[in-house]
């Protein structure tokens, strides 16, 4: 039995993970449960699994969880609140869902209070993987990736050292503009960005899917993840998503690993590791499927996988700064304020006038993603 928090309960992985722990009562129980604003979910989610305690990430809005919720069940709120619920005693993972940097602290709290991670959060390895994964060797604790990519990679490692590796290659969708002209990038709505091909995701991480940062930022991720550096993280687009990720070991050998697409296999994965445990949820009928195609990114069209190489091969202070403006130029072009190319451009100029310190300390990381804030913002 796993006693799981889980950051993020609300959210389209956050849900998947309470689907999961449905499933499985007898291995997985949800010790916790955080949600940003989501009040109604959060409660009917408390009510079914009955956690020891939640937190919601406004004040005000704990009082009404307190008074539907009783006694049996501790409310907590803010950041302060992910912090106590990322170091439950009771807990043995702590499973960070939550959109943004807000499930940085909380890593690492949870971390050094000795708990496994499972990570979906990209964000906290993107702005902070070297001291994420140097906290997590020091405190012997496991990493477990939620990221289909990543959990791909993981399974098909399965334990192998970097050295044994040629290459990682993450597969990508290509998003809903594989096959848009690049003309006609400054005319792409909010609507149509927001239909992604394959995923059902939040919506920062389906415009993020559309512009390839998503993918951008997974390199990254990977880099820290499987301690391997950039030149050796691939990407190749392959629109069916049925292939998660690959890895090329140095005798020519690929492995990969393969479903249809649905989060909760890899959550369902992070969640029982070592284990494999029967699940009806996933079946996969490669005849049916047909063919599986791949063909080389555009690297023209989407701007931000040559960023993310750039911000992962100099390190330091730049991927921070590349995820911030990415944060920021997102959100600006969701509120109409931009359109579609500027998201690349945004963190384009902020990355150019960045100072980047090398090795940083987990609060010139802050400073440097506030720093990135404000810059893209303007
Ligand atoms: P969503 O936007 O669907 O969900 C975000 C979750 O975070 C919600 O539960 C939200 O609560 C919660 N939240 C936001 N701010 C806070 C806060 N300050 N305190 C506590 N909770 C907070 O995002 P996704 O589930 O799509 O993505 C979550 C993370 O997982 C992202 O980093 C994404 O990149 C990554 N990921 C997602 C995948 C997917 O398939 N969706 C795949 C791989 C990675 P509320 O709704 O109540 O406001």
């Amino acid at each position: 039995m796993k006693n799981v928090v889980l950051l993020g309960s609300t959210g389209s992985i956050g849900t998947s993970a309470v689907k999961v722990a449905g499933d499985l009562p007898d291995r997985i129980r949800l010790l916790a449960l955080a949600a940003g604003s989501n009040v109604e979910l959060l409660l009917d989610q408390a009510r079914t699994h009955r956690p020891e305690a939640v937190c919601i990430a406004d004040p005000a809005k704990a009082k009404a969880l307190r008074d539907s919720l009783g006694t049996a069940t501790e409310v907590f709120s803010g950041a302060e609140g992910l912090l106590k619920l990322a170091t439950l005693p009771g807990a043995d993972i702590v499973l960070i869902a939550i959109v943004g940097t807000a499930g940085l602290q909380p890593a690492l709290a949870a971390i050094r209070a000795g708990k496994d991670l499972a990570v979906a959060s990209k964000e906290i390895l993107v702005m902070a993987g070297e001291i994420v994964m140097r906290e997590a060797r020091e405190h012997g604790i496991r990493i477990l990736p939620v990221d289909s990519e990543h959990s791909a990679i993981f399974q098909c490692l399965d334990g192998k050292p970097s050295g044994s590796v040629r290459k990682l290659w993450l597969t990508a969708s290509g998003g809903p503009f594989r096959n848009t002209p690049k003309e006609e990038f400054p005319g792409i709505s909010v609507e149509r960005a927001l239909k992604h091909p394959s995923w059902v995701m939040g919506s920062k991480i389906t415009i993020d899917s559309a512009t390839l940062f998503n993918k951008g930022l997974e390199m990254i991720e990977a880099r820290w993840l499987f301690d391997i550096e950039m030149g050796r993280v691939g990407v190749v687009v392959h629109p069916q998503s049925v292939v998660h990720s690959l890895v090329e070991f140095v005798d020519g050998s690929m492995l990969a690993q393969l479903s249809t697409p649905d989060m909760c296999l890899p959550i369902q994965f992070a969640l029982t590791y070592p284990d494999r445990v029967s699940s009806d949820r996933v079946r996969t009928n490669l005849a049916k499927l047909g063919s599986l195609t791949f063909e080389e990114p555009d690297l023209e069209k989407f701007p931000a996988l040559s960023l993310a190489r750039r911000a992962g091969d100099m390190g330091g202070t730049l991927p921070a700064v590349l995820n911030a403006a990415n944060e920021v130029a997102v959100d600006a072009f969701v509120n109409r304020r931009i359109a579609f190319p500027q998201i690349g451009e945004i963190v384009r100029r902020s990355m150019d006038r960045h100072t980047v310190v090398a090795h940083p300390s987990l609060d010139q990381v802050l400073e440097a993603d506030a720093w990135a804030r404000r810059e893209a913002a303007l």
